[in-house]
């Protein structure tokens, strides 16, 4: 068993992964990196990525995540294309059970499994998903410059992405299915100074309108009087929250509230010895490429300390 055995098994190949593969590859840890359902995370689904520094001109998605994955290859990552469907943490070695059927173990498991936007379930919404949908107004405003555009949701995370969306959008909708805001005071404020925003009340999303291209505009429904309206917009940001990929840990490790991985502040530690988390899937307040770099970045020096004190290394 123990020449079977990782030194390190990292979940999840979008860049806190892929940024952990780098590290623990180069740290000569051979890591195992299993990619999951979406190789190479949620920043393959955005065509232009324009605030990752070193790409004045801004990279692709898919082209950024490549190379990540290519450079941790280069420091002998092995990539397993499979998704994990659970994990044994209470035994040591750690294993995780992957959907083909195998079990893999590690002495050391780093958990950079991200997080998913939460979804309206409209029947176009993938297909239009980065053309002229979005998740995340901090990635895809400036593509909406002098635009009209629509926000739906009603707490902080929608008064944020609303009133950013506000510098560069010409006309900003917040359309919320009730008539009171979940969001901070401070927020709700902010989003109200903003001349050019304005609140849909008590209307939900039925539908997108869509041209083959892009998005033309959305069909609303108000949920009091039941009246249908069309309303001609550019983009539609989702800002209902987002899910954090732990299912396939069923509650091994402790979350908060909203599911997120509870780590010790400031660290990739978790309450197991041994077991990292890196990225979105512990991150609910920023959920950026460059802190889920930096986060991958520390679960593999965390891990690296780890592996040298239990002489694994
Ligand atoms: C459309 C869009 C555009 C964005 N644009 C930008 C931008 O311009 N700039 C920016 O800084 N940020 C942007 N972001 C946010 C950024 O993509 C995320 O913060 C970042 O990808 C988080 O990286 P991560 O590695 O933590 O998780 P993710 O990118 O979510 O990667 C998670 C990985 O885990 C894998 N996985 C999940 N479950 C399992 C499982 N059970 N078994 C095995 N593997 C699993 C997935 O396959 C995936 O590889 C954007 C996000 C979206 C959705």
């Amino acid at each position: 068993m123990a020449d079977d055995v990782a030194k390190v098994i990292i979940v999840g190949s979008g860049m806190a992964g892929l940024t952990a593969g780098i590290y623990t590859g180069r740290a000569k840890l051979d890591p195992v990196i299993v990619e999951g359902i979406e190789p190479g995370g949620q920043l393959t689904l955005t065509s232009e990525v324009e605030n990752y520094p070193g790409f004045p001109n801004a990279i692709n998605g898919m082209d950024l995540m490549q190379a990540i994955h290519d450079q941790a290859a280069r420091f002998g990552a092995r990539f397993e294309s499979a998704d994990v469907v659970s994990a044994d943490l209470r035994r040591r070695p750690f294993t995780v059970e992957l959907d083909d059927g195998r079990t893999l173990a590690a002495h050391a498991l780093i958990v950079a499994s991200g997080a998913r936007a939460r979804r309206l379930g409209l029947p176009a919404e993938e297909a239009y998903m980065g053309r002229g949908v979005s998740t995340c107004a901090t990635c895809d405003a400036a593509f909406y410059q002098d635009r009209v555009t629509a926000v739906v949701g009603g707490g902080d995370s929608a008064m944020e992405e609303a009133t950013f969306l506000t510098r560069y959008a010409r006309k900003v909708y917040v359309i919320h299915r009730r008539d009171t805001l979940r969001a901070s005071p401070i927020m709700q404020d902010r989003a109200r100074s903003k001349p050019n925003l304005e609140f849909i009340w008590n209307t939900v999303v039925e539908d997108l309108l869509v041209d083959g291209k892009g998005v033309k505009g959305l069909k609303l429904r108000n949920v009091k009087t039941g009246e249908q309206t069309e309303l001609a917009v550019d983009g539609l940001f989702l800002a209902i929250g987002h899910v954090p990929n732990t299912e396939w840990l069923k509650g091994q490790l402790p979350t908060d509230d909203q599911g997120y991985i509870k780590v010790k502040p400031g660290t990739t530690l978790t309450d197991i010895p041994g077991v990292f988390v890196a990225g979105d899937v512990a991150d609910r307040r920023y959920q950026q490429a460059v802190t889920a770099a930096a986060a991958g970045c520390m679960a593999a020096l965390d891990a690296e300390d780890y592996l040298q004190e239990v002489g694994v290394v």
